[in-house]
């Protein structure tokens, strides 16, 4: 959760009733550990605390709403998958119960794309599901 906030969102994209980025990632502020709901999770879905929420949560948007070139497939409330940018790294979260879809070629063949032109930049592409992590070598 450490991405700036856009000048802009993917029209026709919304959160809906997602809360992957509230559950899958380590969440320094709140003391919150990977791959377990913030407290503030309503138990209905949202945030029980959402007008005081922190800039952390603010700020935040993976890249399903902030990359329009990101197919409609990598929506983490249908893939279990949430990708996000944190300067030359390319992160993806993935839920510990979907598996391991990253590997179907509909999303490998994404990921093989943006982890090349990373590497091209010394970037590098991520990836953490439960306690397994690895980095993308296509
Ligand atoms: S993971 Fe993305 S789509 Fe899901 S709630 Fe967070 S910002 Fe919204
Ligand atoms: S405070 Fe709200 S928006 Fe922030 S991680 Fe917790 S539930 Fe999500």
């Amino acid at each position: 959760m450490m991405q700036s906030v856009p000048k802009a969102l993917v029209p026709g994209r919304s959160c809906g009733s997602c809360s992957l980025c509230c559950v899958l990632p380590e969440i320094e502020v709140f003391d919150k550990p990977a791959n377990e709901p913030c407290r503030h999770c309503a138990s209905g879905g949202g945030c029980t605390a959402y007008a005081d929420r922190p800039a952390t949560c603010r700020d935040f948007y993976c890249l399903w709403r902030t990359d329009e070139s990101l197919p409609d497939a990598w929506d983490p409330s249908q893939s279990g998958m949430m990708l996000y940018a944190q300067g030359a790294q390319l992160t993806l979260l993935v839920s510990p119960d979907v598996g391991e879809p990253w590997r179907e070629d509909r999303y490998r063949a994404e990921l093989s794309r943006r982890a090349e032109m990373l590497t091209s930049r010394g970037g590098y592409l991520v990836i953490y599901r439960g306690d397994e992590v690895s980095v993308f070598k296509g």
